[in-house]
């Protein structure tokens, strides 16, 4: 029998239950058991559904009130010292100080999982690190899991993967040296695991689809040979890609199986077939994780048919990484357009098609045929629809040229053109579009959507908020302005929605962190632009001022990849259909008269490959289309894009290549170090460092920022410095907001009072 599992359930419930709960909790409006209640319910709920399913293995160790990540780190003991917490008798007030931070303690830090929108918590080592008084509740899932499952496997972040993950604050230090009190208390983990009767232990090491040092490889042997036989039987779980290359280190790793991921590498799985040692058992990824098609599922039978002849009951079929990646149920949510919504399987969706995969290989598909033919007329529907084909973006895309990919001068030239045009200060200031999302701009669309307004009321709403920002921009003194966002409630949402080829779910939910959960928009068809998207708003505000007026939008390397896009053609192909809206965007931009026009990148780094072998191929693309949503505008009018975020040392070529006019991006927490790297690369165009860390409820004063202003012109010329915050100002509010752009300001002058002075 081919037994089926899942690598973990979506947490956060079909109508966001933990969300709510945990909002409650932190408000202080309920009490600790409400949200423990909560949770408790929850887990009952996704382990009755992939009961109802026919699931055979369950899982416990998916579910987190904040994140995985975090409940590892709790249960290994290593919470950092500078916290003060008792590893042992971690309160839940504690486990959200390490999550969120509080006055004394900023908490640890969140980055993206891979290349998904998820974002773990950090752990933080050193050479002081210490595995040691563990948390006693991490087992109670386990516990409740066993109590109900026939097979119960307990899932969790395996010990390389963590460790390369880590973040050292001391970057001369070793961390390898960790591993061998990290593999004890990982030990301590598998034997308590044991006692509780978990038949198996899944243990994710997804950087094994990463390219590897040899020491590395070898820490894998290390650690995994002190696992062995400490209790349950081992699953290796490797996903996010194929691990072809480390296959034959892995195949002498002493555990019981392996999953693979093969919507990611289908390729994989022959050589996985030959290579697999005897007792092994192999978990076939064969299902999307990551995306919210449904799965051709003949196809997937045919790959995984010999395989199952061969290892028989050795094989398990599973979805290719946890299901966390997309929403709960298809079939539950209202808003989705219904030709469309027969061709998507949420995680709902995925259990029953991984049930179908299961009852064909072992008792033929006769028994499956009606859902074999569902999917097949799924399929069919979706291919042969006239809303997936549009034959205008087609002949567009064949015509694209090189030429339009090329401004019409280089950069020397373009920028004396426009300096000329703008006639801007040295140190020119600006912001990076949003200003404060107020519970007024927000009731404003909730009533919009309740219909209890109108659009000429709400749009009347909007243009009194972009008034009121542009009021405020010129009080305060800024060079280049802003309308504000004020009628964005999302920067790919807004664009998502007016965009042909694009449609929005209704209760599309997924995890973002702790809390947040974000809902991605679905890319089902050719994309295209029917209508303006910015050109009112935007002329709006130019014609309240005569000081510039940037316009504002999302790139197409960001619109796809915080979306779910179509598994039926390339992404590259999406992004240029995608490039080809946004040029058309741009150009009518410029005809309106917008001088300034910003076209935001911040998933660009996110969208790289696990493997840098493969960093090459998705660059090229990525600056392409980049630039072919660009270069459409005349020498005299500037381009800005935006970034944050600090590491882009292993990018740069690749940010200059993209050859916008002026990039502002994140330096303000990591005072300015990697402007260093900007220097040392010689990055060519106009360049804002970030001068106000928006992440914060703090108004930073004109000397802190003056002073990373002279960290800048050490290695940036003056003539190609903005003065800017990190990133837009959505989510503060006006009385930080007001006085640290006054901050700004006053510290712009200031340099340029000093470099007047040198001049003289
Ligand atoms: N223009 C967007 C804003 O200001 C940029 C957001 C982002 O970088 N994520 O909100
Ligand atoms: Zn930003």
């Amino acid at each position: 029998m081919a037994l089926t599992h899942l690598l973990g359930y979506p947490r956060i419930g079909a109508r966001r239950e933990l969300k709510f709960a945990l909002e409650r909790f932190w408000s202080g409006a309920v009490a600790a058991t409400e949200l423990l209640d909560t949770g408790r319910r929850l887990r009952a709920t996704h382990w009755s559904r992939q009961e109802a399913a026919g699931i055979d293995i369950l899982t416990a160790g998916d579910f987190s009130y904040y994140d995985p990540m975090l409940d590892l780190i709790a249960l290994l003991g290593c919470i950092p010292a500078r916290f003060g917490a008792d590893a042992g008798a971690l309160s839940l007030a504690d486990y959200f100080t390490l999550a969120r931070g509080n006055d004394r303690h900023p908490p640890l830090e969140m980055t993206k999982w891979f290349d998904t929108n998820y974002h773990y918590l950090v752990p933080e080592l050193g050479a002081d690190t210490r595995f040691e008084g563990g948390v006693e509740w991490y087992f109670d899932p386990v516990r409740e899991c066993r109590s109900r499952a026939r097979t119960a496997k307990a899932a969790l972040v395996g010990p390389i993967t963590f460790l390369r993950l880590a973040k050292c604050l001391d970057p001369e230090f070793d961390r390898l040296q960790l591993l061998e009190p990290l593999t004890r208390a990982y030990a301590r983990v598998l034997e308590r695991l044991g006692t509780l009767g978990v038949g198996w232990v899944q243990l994710d090491e997804p950087v094994l689809a990463t390219e590897l040092a040899p020491e590395w490889l070898a820490a894998y042997a290390r650690a995994y040979s002190a696992l062995s036989g400490r209790g349950p039987r081992i699953l290796l779980a490797t996903y996010f890609g194929g691990v072809g290359h480390h296959a034959e280190a892995i195949a002498r790793l002493p555990v019981q199986g392996i999953h693979l991921d093969l919507v990611r590498d289908p390729a994989q799985l022959a050589a996985w077939h030959k290579l697999l040692p005897p007792t092994w058992v192999l978990s076939a990824g064969a299902i999307d994780g990551r995306n919210i098609w449904r799965t051709d599922l003949r196809a997937a039978l045919a790959r995984l048919r010999p395989v199952h002849e061969a290892i028989g009951d050795r094989l398990w079929i599973a979805p290719s990484c946890s299901l966390l990646h997309v929403p709960v149920s298809a079939a539950q949510d209202a808003g989705i357009d219904p030709e469309i919504g027969a061709w998507l399987a949420f995680a709902d969706e995925k259990l029953a098609e991984l049930k179908v995969l299961a009852r064909a290989l072992d008792q033929g598909e006769a028994c499956v045929r009606s859902e074999l033919e569902a999917a097949d007329a799924a399929a069919s529907s979706r291919r042969a629809s006239p809303r997936v084909a549009d034959p205008a973006v087609r002949a567009r895309m064949a015509a694209v040229t090189p030429a339009m990919t090329e401004r019409k001068s280089p950069f020397e030239q373009r920028i004396r053109l426009q300096r000329e045009r703008f006639r801007l200060p040295l140190f020119p200031t600006t912001t990076i579009g949003s200003f404060p999302q107020t519970a007024q701009i927000r009731g404003a669309r909730a009533a919009l959507k309740r219909e209890a307004i109108d659009t000429e009321a709400y749009q009347a709403a909007m243009r009194s908020e972009i008034e009121h920002a542009v009021r405020c921009q010129e009080r305060i003194g800024l060079d280049v302005l802003v309308h504000g966002e004020a009628e964005r409630g999302d920067m790919v949402e807004y664009f998502a929605d007016k965009l042909a080829g694009f449609t929005a779910t209704g209760d599309g939910w997924v995890q973002s962190y702790g809390s947040r959960c974000v809902k991605p928009p679905i890319v089902f068809g050719d994309v295209s632009r029917p209508a303006a998207m910015t050109v009112e708003e935007s002329v709006y505000a130019q014609s309240l001022t005569e000081r510039p007026m940037k316009g504002m939008l999302t790139g197409p390397v960001t619109l796809l990849q915080w979306s779910f896009v179509r598994d039926d053609q390339a992404r590259e192909a999406t992004a240029v259909q995608i490039a080809l809206a946004i040029r058309d965007e741009v150009a009518a931009l410029e005809r309106a008269g917008i001088g300034i026009i910003q076209i935001d990148e911040p998933a660009i780094r996110e969208g790289l490959p696990l493997k840098r072998a493969d960093w090459g191929a998705y660059l090229a693309w990525a600056v392409h289309s980049f630039r072919l949503a660009a270069a459409v505008v005349g020498d005299e009018t500037q381009i800005h894009t935006h970034m944050c975020y600090s590491e882009f040392r292993d990018i740069l070529p690749a940010i200059a290549a993209m050859d916008a006019d002026a990039i502002t991006i994140e330096t303000s927490r990591s005072h300015m170090d990697l402007l260093a790297d900007f220097a040392h690369f010689r990055y060519p165009n106009e360049i804002g460092p970030g001068v106000y860390d928006i992440h914060s409820p703090r108004v930073p004063s004109v000397d802190e920022m003056v002073a990373l202003l002279d960290s800048a012109v050490a290695v940036i010329p003056a003539q190609r410095l903005w003065v800017n915050p990190d990133c837009g100002l959505k989510t503060r509010g006006w009385p930080e907001v007001e006085p640290a752009l006054a901050n700004l300001v006053a510290a712009a002058r200031r340099m340029r009072e000093r470099f007047a002075a040198r001049q003289d």
